[in-house]
């Protein structure tokens, strides 16, 4: 079976990081950096299981994430690996969609998503057009506060099935990821250049104004997060729930408190710093969106 979730945990004897499978601890790597010993890990994952393409999830926070100046707290946002097909995908927005990047114009129907072809047995995943859902395994796991915070709606499922599924229609709080100002290079002692793809910009819809917000994709693989809002987005108290660009997020203790019991299968974080505002571009550099770009569940 390929892209599975391991969960793992890791220790450090002062000098190396040692890392493993929990339920095969001899499935194990070890490193003087705990990143080199995570991506050492996937390789021994890839020989143990025949799974080039494991994901890792620590049963305790990877050392280091949050003791950056300016990183106010760490939370994570969740998404599950399966995938499906929107059946009804005409009923679901009101009016139709961008001729160049394919977003819908109006508001989400109050007509159920329809869904074929959910693979396997996770318990969350996102749609062709990026609709993300969840199991109703996931959602009992959750307090009532984290369920509340967000809206659900019950998947209609096409085919032989009986596993419910409910669709994260929306959030009390909603809150876009932000582009780091440069000074973080210095602050974090990191590298802008190497934080994602090729570019610094937000891609934008130069039709319908639509914006894909950034990632900092290569960053986790430096110990950072992958996306990072902006402290003044986030009300105090922090929600015991919300949604971060188009997932969904919660304290990352609560997501380890859950973590690898089931209604968690398939499901895998990210984790989000949450920033002082001096740290946020106030107006980051935007590109087009390539016509028709895959609409992805960010
Ligand atoms: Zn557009």
């Amino acid at each position: 079976m390929e892209n599975r979730v391991y969960i793992c945990s890791w220790s450090h004897d002062g000098e190396r990081y040692r890392v493993w499978v929990r339920n095969r601890p001899t499935v194990c790597a070890e490193h003087a950096s705990f990143v080199e010993a995570d991506i050492e890990l996937a390789g021994a994952i890839c020989l143990a299981f025949g799974d080039g393409e494991g994901v890792t999830e620590y049963d305790r926070p990877r050392p280091g994430t949050s003791d950056r100046p300016g990183l106010v707290t760490v939370v994570v946002s969740v998404l599950g690996n399966g995938w499906g097909t929107e059946q009804n995908l005409d009923e679901l927005h009101e009016g139709d969609r961008c001729i160049r990047c394919l977003t819908p114009r109006g508001a989400r129907t109050a007509t159920p998503l329809r869904v074929s072809g959910i693979r396997g047995g996770a318990d969350g995943g996102r749609t062709s057009f990026g609709f993300v859902y969840f199991s109703e395994g996931f959602l009992e796991l959750l307090t009532p506060e984290e369920r509340d915070g967000c809206e659900w709606r019950r998947i209609e499922r096409t085919g032989r099935t009986t596993k419910v599924y409910y669709e994260l229609l929306g959030a009390q709080v909603r809150v876009r990821p932000v582009v780091l100002l440069p000074v973080v290079e210095r602050l974090w002692n990191v590298s802008l250049a190497d934080a994602a793809a090729d570019w610094m910009a937000v891609q934008w819809c130069e039709l319908c104004g639509h914006e894909i917000p950034y990632d900092y994709t290569f960053w986790p693989q430096r110990g950072l997060p992958h996306r990072f809002v902006d402290r003044a987005a986030v009300p105090e108290p922090m929600p015991a729930s919300f949604i971060v660009g188009k997932q969904f997020s919660l304290s990352r203790a609560r997501w380890q408190s859950i973590l690898g019991r089931p209604g968690t299968r398939g499901i895998s974080s990210g984790e989000v710093g949450v920033v002082e505002s001096s740290l946020v571009d106030p107006s980051p550099k935007r590109v087009p969106i390539p016509p028709h770009a895959k609409r992805e569940a960010k």
